[in-house]
């Protein structure tokens, strides 16, 4: 194998491989370098192994659901939007099937396939893939980017190099944050990194004990100096403090305002389709059907058994109480925790343990067109190590796929126009 190529990809996951199948197939000579043993960890785990690979949503509602500088991607979500991913995934023979929330699986369930066809299409159309290879360093001169050499201190060379590194999370899959290091070392800006879609810890200690509960339809808000953020769905309970859908959505607000250093907290709406008034009426009829019994025993139509106490003790009401003792004033107390459950969120759950990071190298320097830096030609950006996330939903992989796509055609296209 030489060591002159027209492209040079650094990682071989989602954007890598993608930037990589697009560039061989425009008929540029292309190595991949990827320093794990094996292409596209991340892909390979994502959506809990099963992969949710895109949303079969138009592009504008893909852009939406990009809060990290989604307007960077209009242009590239156009381009290589999820019609465009699904077309691709059957034509390199992975069926697809659309769940809720028009979410997009494989029919196989089975992550590995999306990884093991994005890896085929690479080679089939011409890249070849060194594994077990970290690039150390970007090599540049006065026209731009030159080549890399890697911790071995092999060097490659090409004129353009398209760099997808990932993000920081989950490091074990091989996004450890080079990338930023990489291009930072050659004039780039790294906006702060930070965890989104990660659980967050409370400073309370009893979500501990209804570790395992999840609450559907719930709203969920969260409140600080710097703003509010609501969303309704499901919460989950964990051994350290709260997850599941609104909370890793809400996720990406707490990050930001606890690195602000203002304090967070977390108002759950248990009842949020019940006005104050129809809830107040909806206690008086369960407390007249029960009237006999103790209060912890007389609120199951009402909420999960293992809440109860959790409750009556924000209500500062006995669980033993009678019910036909209760007053109207408890009653109402009752129904404002109900309305208004308190959290205080300590910190959320670091980087390693996060889906996304938010923040990156900053998108002012990266043309949206190509994803070409604007500061050294040749140099492509794509994916995750840019200043780009996404909600959850299928919506991260589609934006990398779309950035990997725009530069790795660009840079086909671009040598074959220098050879
Ligand atoms: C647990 C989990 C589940 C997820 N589930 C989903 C999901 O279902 N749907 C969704 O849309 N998104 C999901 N995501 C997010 C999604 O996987 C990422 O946003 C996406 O993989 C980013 O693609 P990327 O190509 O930028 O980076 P990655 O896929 O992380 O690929 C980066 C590659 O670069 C390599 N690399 C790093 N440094 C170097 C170096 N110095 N030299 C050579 N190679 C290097 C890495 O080893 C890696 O192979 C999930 C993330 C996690 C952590």
């Amino acid at each position: 194998m030489g060591t002159t190529f027209d492209v040079l990809v650094v990682g071989a996951g989602a954007a890598g491989l993608m930037a990589a199948g697009q560039a061989a197939a425009a008929g540029a000579s292309v190595l991949v370098l990827e320093k794990m043993s094996q292409t596209a960890r991340k892909v390979r785990i994502s959506g809990k192994g099963r992969c949710n690979v895109t949303n079969l949503c138009p592009p504008t509602a893909v852009l939406e659901n990009i809060p990290g500088n989604g307007r960077f991607l209009t242009g590239a979500i156009h381009k290589f939007g999820p019609e465009a991913m699904l077309d691709f995934l059957a034509a390199e023979g992975v069926p697809t099937k659309v769940e809720r929330g028009d979410r997009v699986f494989p029919v196989s369930d089975d992550a590995h396939q999306v990884a093991n066809a994005l890896e085929h299409f690479a080679k089939r159309s011409g890249a070849i893939i060194r594994l077990g290879t970290a690039v150390s360093k970007l090599l540049t001169d006065a026209t731009g980017v030159t080549g890399v050499r890697c911790g071995d201190g092999t060097v490659y060379r090409a004129a353009q190099v398209i760099v997808c590194t990932g993000g920081g999370s989950y490091p074990g899959t091989g996004s450890t944050g080079d990338g930023w290091t990489l291009a930072a070392a050659v004039g780039h800006t790294v906006t702060p990194t930070l965890p989104s879609l990660v659980p967050l810890r409370t400073k309370e200690r009893w979500p501990t004990d209804l570790s395992g509960l999840t609450l559907r339809n719930v709203s969920v808000s969260l409140v600080s100096s710097l703003g509010r953020d609501v969303q309704f769905g499901e919460l989950l309970f964990t051994h350290f403090g709260v997850s599941g859908p609104t909370v890793l959505t809400l996720s990406r607000s707490a990050a930001v305002w606890l690195a602000a250093g203002v304090s967070v907290d977390m108002h759950i709406d248990l009842k949020p389709a019940l006005d104050p008034d129809v809830l107040d009426g909806r206690l008086q009829r369960d407390f007249a059907k029960y009237s006999r019994k103790q209060i912890k025993n007389g609120m199951n139509d009402l909420l999960p058994q293992a809440l109860i106490p959790i409750v009556l003790a924000a209500a500062d009401l006995s669980s033993e109480k009678p019910i036909h003792q209760v007053t109207k004033e408890e009653r109402q107390a009752l129904a404002k925790v109900l309305k208004d459950l308190r959290l205080t969120v300590a910190e959320t759950l670091p980087l390693a343990a996060a889906i996304v990071t938010q923040g990156g190298v900053s998108v002012r320097e990266v043309n949206p067109k190509n994803m070409e830096s604007r500061l050294v030609p040749g140099l492509y950006l794509c994916g995750e190590v840019l200043d780009v996330d996404a909600l959850t939903g299928g919506f991260n992989l589609q934006a990398a796929f779309a950035m990997g796509y725009a530069a790795g055609k660009a840079a086909g296209q671009r040598s074959r126009e220098t050879t």
